[in-house]
């Protein structure tokens, strides 16, 4: 429900056809009620002795009301309409209260506590070999210095005489219930507020949760701990908590079934000439051995360095099965190599002669021989020719 703002009259609690008279008495007896010397220079009661202020302030002066009225009356023609209750609005000022409205009622009178849902980031690796990560449960939980009211004495607290002590007013052509801005909706106007939750009937609560992650958690798991969620108001069985993980990717690696694999470019030097190269593993940067002459798509396999086994029961006091981790090689060609460079290559490749390079050489020659109108070699050795 939307807060109303109430106008003056409602802030003053006289009807519109109010004489000056019953205005200045009904500020007095609000005066009396809400002056902050009067409430121990209370916060609210300031606010409220303001906004009391300004109403009388234009209510008392002829010819501000005169302009007040006729801006009312096109905003909301029904209440320029006399409402006989109205004369009778302070009245509410002499009761007491006594039980005050909560404020968090929803935090109360819990028999279970509820579940705490939170989101998680993963980074590649403990997902995959699985651990344990620490998550904040933070929460709302209602006051126990107040019981969630908000404050420790209801009758410190006048009856709201906007309202009536509803907590809700009717307002504007259709008569639409909204909450009353001058008690936000409690019947009653929180001089008091309770000093542990400043009024809110609230408090945060937090506490730090070890969470379980098992090997192989994926994007968008539910990690429940059970009992770790809110607790009861009323003494039962706290709610679960229930981490929803999202999975970072590895720059470098994928998952390939149990194995691990990675791309390695080498360059035309490295892979011909051979080099010490690092690579990632889910234990960090490892440096791998490239023999000279490795050719693109060799795959290099380090055994049980992959993924934890999918299914795998971990066994006391042995590692846990893994995967193999396969690094396969490719060759980084440099997509504008300055002309100096190309011809260089070009001139040690000439030099190198044919066999330098046999399997391009052998491709070659083996495309010539598909051309039409070779001579078959076999034809030739089979069929002499006659003389
Ligand atoms: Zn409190
Ligand atoms: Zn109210």
């Amino acid at each position: 429900m939307q807060a109303y703002l109430p106008d003056h009259y409602r802030l003053l609690g006289v009807s519109v056809r109010a004489g000056a008279d019953e205005i200045k008495a009904s500020y007095r007896k609000l005066s009396r009620v809400f002056h902050p010397d009067r409430q121990q220079g209370s916060e609210r009661a300031t606010d409220c002795f303001k906004q009391i202020s300004q109403a009388y302030a234009e209510l008392s002066d002829e010819q501000k009301r005169a302009r007040y009225d006729r801006a009312m009356l096109l905003k909301d023609p029904l209440r320029m309409v006399d409402d006989p209750r109205a004369a009778r609005a302070l009245d509410v000022l002499d009761l007491v209260v006594t039980r005050f409205r909560r404020k968090s009622p929803e935090l109360l009178g819990l028999e279970q506590g509820r579940d705490l849902r939170v989101q998680h980031d993963l980074d590649f690796t403990r997902a995959l070999m699985g651990g344990e990560i620490r998550v904040e449960a933070a929460y709302d939980t209602a006051c126990s210095a107040c019981a969630g009211e908000g404050t420790c004495e209801p009758e410190r607290n006048p009856v709201c005489h906007v309202c009536q002590g509803l907590g809700r007013l009717r307002v504007g052509l259709r008569r639409q219930e909204m909450t009353c801005g001058f008690c936000q909706g409690r019947g009653a106007v929180l001089l008091a507020p309770c000093q542990s939750c400043r009024g809110e009937g609230k408090v945060p609560y937090r506490q730090q949760v070890l969470v379980a992650v098992p090997p192989r958690t994926r994007d968008g798991t539910h990690l429940r701990v059970r009992g770790a969620g809110e607790r009861a108001t009323l003494g039962g069985p706290a709610g679960d908590l229930v981490v929803v993980t999202t999975v970072r990717r590895h720059p470098l690696l994928r998952l390939e079934g149990d194995d691990l694999t990675c791309t390695l470019p080498l360059t035309f030097a490295q892979a011909t000439g051979g080099a010490r190269v690092a690579v990632p593993t889910m234990e960090g940067p490892e440096t791998l051995r490239i023999l000279p002459g490795t050719p693109v798509g060799r795959e290099f396999r380090i055994a049980g360095r992959g993924a934890p086994v999918a299914g795998a029961r971990p066994e006391p006091g042995k590692p846990v099965r893994r995967g193999d981790l396969r690094i396969r090689v490719t060759l980084d060609v440099p997509e504008h190599a300055p002309a100096a460079v190309v011809e260089a290559l070009r001139e040690q490749e000439a030099r190198m002669g044919p066999t330098g390079f046999a399997q391009a050489t052998a491709f070659a020659r083996a495309v010539e021989a598909t051309r039409p109108g070779t001579p078959d070699p076999d034809r030739a050795q089979g069929s002499p020719t006659p003389s």
